[in-house]
């Protein structure tokens, strides 16, 4: 007979303590997994119990923040004074920055997976998953799976384009290059096994109902009648729905045998796999029965380890489908966290489907088009992979619905560009102003206040540009000198409050192309002389950042 490990009287101090350590540094809202990190991290002897342990743990937390909800944090402060006040030195004040400890870790590494449907290139919704799973990964030397869900060759089929760019975005956003590739559609031959799997077992079977009929059937709680078919029947079934001469699309699919009286109607014998005719763009018609996303994902997680889930909370249904099915196969379900809506403003709604349409007409450009919210636009438009990684991790992994403006990100954005951006002068509707009088006719002007960068040279022949708005008035000619509205200098230094306005000696025509959501301006102008290559962000005065690229500038934000 084999004892079961109990831990000592002195560990169950430890759980306590730590328990209520952790509660009382966060206001009452302690984390088991922090708590079993901590535990783990110092006791190395308790490792390989930890699934004795964090029942414990989960247990002594609960309790601990229960106490401060109802008797407050200075009961926990009185428990730990007595018994364990070395615990008490830190308190944390303020909630702590970034994310949250990935729970039941349990001193594994993490084993993550973005899984993005390759139906088009990557958007700014796509980065959260990426940052959030990448960032799990890098913390806990774990691991990033990135995986194509590329199984709906119907209502969105794949598009081949995103195999290469998806990768490469990907790689640009997180930092680094995912750990593990995986295509679902190269694998379609286990989550046949498993169908088979699960069809031996006896807890899927073939359904020939029409949809119609089996909502009826889920409606009234009802089993179907072909619930109960034979193993064999159900194999032959099965064999029909692969056979090119058998069931039609829509004929026939597998379903997973739940309970046809659970309370969530989506989860009573939920449908594992359907029949697709029309050709995968990279297999072609090698299958004709294709998972469906909750039963490849759930198979996919299985196979690939994965140990932590971060999805919508809008997929709590999902999670429990497949639970039902790891059940069935006697698998642990990965952890699984929730998050809630982050919805911005400014990229309004927006579907690849609709896009891939728009695209097609000429409506945009391309998939870079400014005005569009893929990465490929953000990262053309000068928004760089820290600034997004910073906005996500920023938010963090509340299941709120929140609603942020594009203003953050850009906040965000100017602290990564700032410093490598070089002042530059851009004249919109450029007006030819003769200056009269003495000033300084060369001489340089700073390029950056914070920086080393070389200063900018300039030479006045006999005259500035400055933009047409700034004419026919007295002005301040930024760091040269005074003049009035027919260019007479008055003054080199500023001699009153009049505006200070940017001009430009020399120069070459531009143009300023600035998308604003679905508007796009184009202001034609004289931009100072300068030798930036193609792809500098530079800072405009009196403008805002802008990207130079080919045949002008493009507006990254001010
Ligand atoms: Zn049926």
């Amino acid at each position: 007979m084999c004892m079961v490990w109990q831990p000592d009287e002195s560990t169950l101090d430890l759980i306590r303590h730590l328990a209520l350590q952790n509660s009382y540094q966060y206001d009452g809202k302690g984390q088991a997994g922090s708590v079993i990190s901590r535990i783990m991290g110092s006791r190395a002897d308790l490792r390989q119990h930890g699934k004795v342990i964090a029942p414990l743990v989960a247990k002594e937390v609960s309790k601990a923040n229960s106490m401060a909800e109802s008797s407050g944090l200075e009961s926990i402060r009185d428990i730990l004074e007595n018994e364990a006040p070395e615990l008490l030195e830190k308190r944390v004040q303020t909630r702590r920055e970034g994310l949250p400890e990935l729970p039941n870790l349990n001193g594994r590494k993490p084993v993550l997976r973005f899984a993005p449907n390759p139906n088009g290139p990557l958007s700014f919704g796509h980065s959260r998953g990426l940052v959030i799973n990448g960032q799990y990964a890098k913390e806990h030397d774990g691991e990033l799976i990135l995986r194509f869900d590329d199984t709906d060759t119907t209502v969105k089929p794949p598009m081949l384009e995103a195999y290469d760019s998806i990768p490469s975005q990907q790689e640009w956003l997180c930092g680094f290059a995912a750990h593990r590739v995986v295509v679902a559609s190269e694998r379609m031959q286990h989550y046949h096994d498993y169908a088979l799997k699960m069809i031996e077992g006896e807890f899927g079977y073939v359904c020939t109902c029409s949809a119609d009929d089996f909502r009826e059937f889920r409606v009234s709680k009802t089993e179907c009648p072909c619930r109960n078919n034979s193993l064999e029947t159900n194999i032959q079934n099965w064999e029909k729905m692969n056979h090119s001469e058998g069931y039609k699309p829509g004929d026939a699919v597998l379903r997973v045998k739940t309970d046809m009286t659970l309370k969530n109607p989506a989860l009573r014998d939920w449908p594992a796999a359907r029949i697709q005719t029309n050709p995968h763009p990279r297999v072609g018609n090698k299958w004709r029965v294709w998972p469906l996303l909750d039963f490849q994902s759930a198979i996919e997680d299985h196979l690939q380890g994965v140990t932590h889930i971060i999805r919508g909370k809008d997929l709590m249904d999902s999670t429990r489908k497949q639970t039902l099915l790891y059940e069935h196969f006697g698998w642990n379900y990965p952890e699984t966290i929730y998050w809630g809506r982050v919805k911005v403003h400014e990229f309004g709604a927006f579907s690849t489907s609709q896009m891939k349409k728009d695209i097609a007409q000429g409506v945009y450009d391309g998939w870079d088009d400014p005005r569009l919210p893929t990465l490929s636009a953000l990262s053309r438009r000068g928004i760089k992979p820290e600034s997004l990684r910073a906005f996500w991790i920023e938010l963090g992994l509340t299941q709120k619905d929140i609603s942020v403006p594009l203003s953050t990100l850009y906040s965000h954005n100017t602290k990564v560009i700032d410093v490598n951006a070089p002042r530059l002068a851009f004249v919109r509707d450029a007006y030819p102003i003769k200056l009269v009088g003495e000033f300084p006719k060369t001489g340089q002007i700073s390029s950056h206040s914070d920086t080393e960068m070389p200063p900018r040279k300039f030479s006045i022949d006999e005259g500035v540009w400055i933009e047409q708005t700034d004419s026919g008035k007295p002005i301040r000619l930024k760091d040269l000198c005074d003049i009035d509205e027919l260019g007479n200098v008055q003054s080199i230094d500023r001699s009153d409050k009049r505006s200070v306005v940017h001009w430009v000696a020399g120069g070459s025509p531009s143009k300023l192309t600035i998308a604003n959501g679905q508007d796009i301006e184009i202001f034609e102008g004289i931009l100072e002389d300068n030798n930036y290559p193609t792809g500098t962000i530079v800072q405009l005065e009196r403008i805002g950042y802008a990207i130079i690229e080919k045949d002008g500038l493009l507006m990254v934000h001010d």
